[in-house]
């Protein structure tokens, strides 16, 4: 069963929902843009499905609900946030400005930040850099949800990427995925509505293969494409970990609430400007054909594009019923 909600309705059923869990207004203005995004997207796994667990993590306590974040200007090209505890939406509403500033003066920023609770899909950071002309890469971990390829065993997050490339006259082109097969809000969405999973999404507790997603909730992911998949998984646990002064996914849930709710980590966001890297006023002109033919290959869907057209519609968006309760329920 479905219910019917327009765009307004998402945007305050998600503000007055975290306010409820006692968050301030800005950082709860910040998740709900960011819910509303999703969902207006059609990125149904990272929208008012979510909810629940960004309430969670404020009556927990894990997230602040008054959050005071700061930013230090390490030197003109980093720039190193602490979240003090806080949503990541409200990081990027806050301090992304402030890394397009500096990227767009000296050509490369880094924004590395600490201490905030990522739950959302990485696109908005990303497509915000390529707006304002600029190249970005964002990447965060999460909690040991996959098994590493050639293991059975769960040591790495769903570890999403988003890379966005800057167009003057059309929308960036913009790719947004996790690391794993399948992105787990999708495995949990799976679960809820009796669907099968693809073969090779993942494996059960004792290592056996498995398309039941309640198996794989109890046992593990696997990664997208194998052991490619899996290293490119490691290079986020190390860039959205260690590099900026954060632990990996193991040691995030050694020290995370388990309150259904994201944990506490880092996100590395990488902003580079085409000018000045080029050297080149129109550093476009090898990039637009190449973009354009590839769009026009017969059987080539561009990634983003779902996206920017569904952006278009004004029309309801049909939220699943049982999810609505357990919101109303709140
Ligand atoms: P998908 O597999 O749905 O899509 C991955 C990318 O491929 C998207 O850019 C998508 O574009 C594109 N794409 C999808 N289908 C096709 C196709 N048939 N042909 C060409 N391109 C295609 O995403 P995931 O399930 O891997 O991830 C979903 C979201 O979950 C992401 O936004 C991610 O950031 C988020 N996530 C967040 C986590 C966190 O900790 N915060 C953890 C894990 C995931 P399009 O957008 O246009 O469909």
């Amino acid at each position: 069963m479905k219910n019917s909600l327009s765009l307004e309705d998402i945007y305050n059923l998600a503000y007055n929902t975290l306010t409820k869990g006692g968050s301030c207004s800005e950082q709860a203005e910040a998740v709900a843009q960011t819910i509303l995004s999703a969902e207006q997207d059609g990125s149904v796994s990272h929208g008012l499905f979510r909810l629940p667990g960004y309430f969670n993590s404020l009556k927990s306590g894990k997230v602040n609900l008054n959050p005071n974040p700061s930013l230090h200007k390490v030197t003109k090209a980093v720039l190193k946030c602490d979240g003090d505890r806080s949503f990541a939406p409200l990081i990027h509403k806050l301090y992304l400005n402030e890394l397009i500033k500096s990227t767009k003066e000296i050509g490369i920023g880094v924004l590395s930040i600490q201490r905030v609770a990522h739950f959302a899909s990485l696109w908005p950071e990303t497509e915000t850099l390529a707006d304002n002309g600029l190249i970005g890469i964002a990447c965060t971990s999460y909690l040991p949800v996959v098994s590493p390829f050639g293991a059975s065993e769960k040591l790495f997050g769903t570890n999403p990427i988003s890379f966005a490339w800057p167009r003057k006259n059309d929308h960036p082109v913009v790719f947004d995925m996790a690391t794993s097969s399948l992105a787990l809000g999708d495995v949990q969405i799976a679960a809820r509505d009796g669907h099968e999973l693809p073969v090779g999404t993942g494996i059960d507790a004792n290592g056996n293969a498995t398309t039941d997603p309640n198996q794989v909730l109890k046992g593990m992911l696997l990664p997208f494409g194998g052991y490619k998949g899996s290293h490119l998984s490691m290079m986020i646990e190390l860039l959205a970990g260690p590099l900026v002064g954060e632990t990996t996914s193991d040691i995030t849930e050694e020290n995370n609430i388990d309150d259904g709710g994201p944990p506490l980590g880092g996100q590395f966001i990488l902003a580079m400007s085409p000018e000045i890297i080029s050297g080149l006023d129109d550093w476009d002109k090898n990039a637009e054909p190449f973009i354009n033919k590839l769009s026009n290959l017969k059987g080539v869907r561009m990634p983003g594009k779902r996206r920017h057209i569904n952006r278009t519609s004004l029309e309801n968006i049909e939220v699943n019923s049982d999810l609505l309760n357990k919101i109303y329920s709140l």
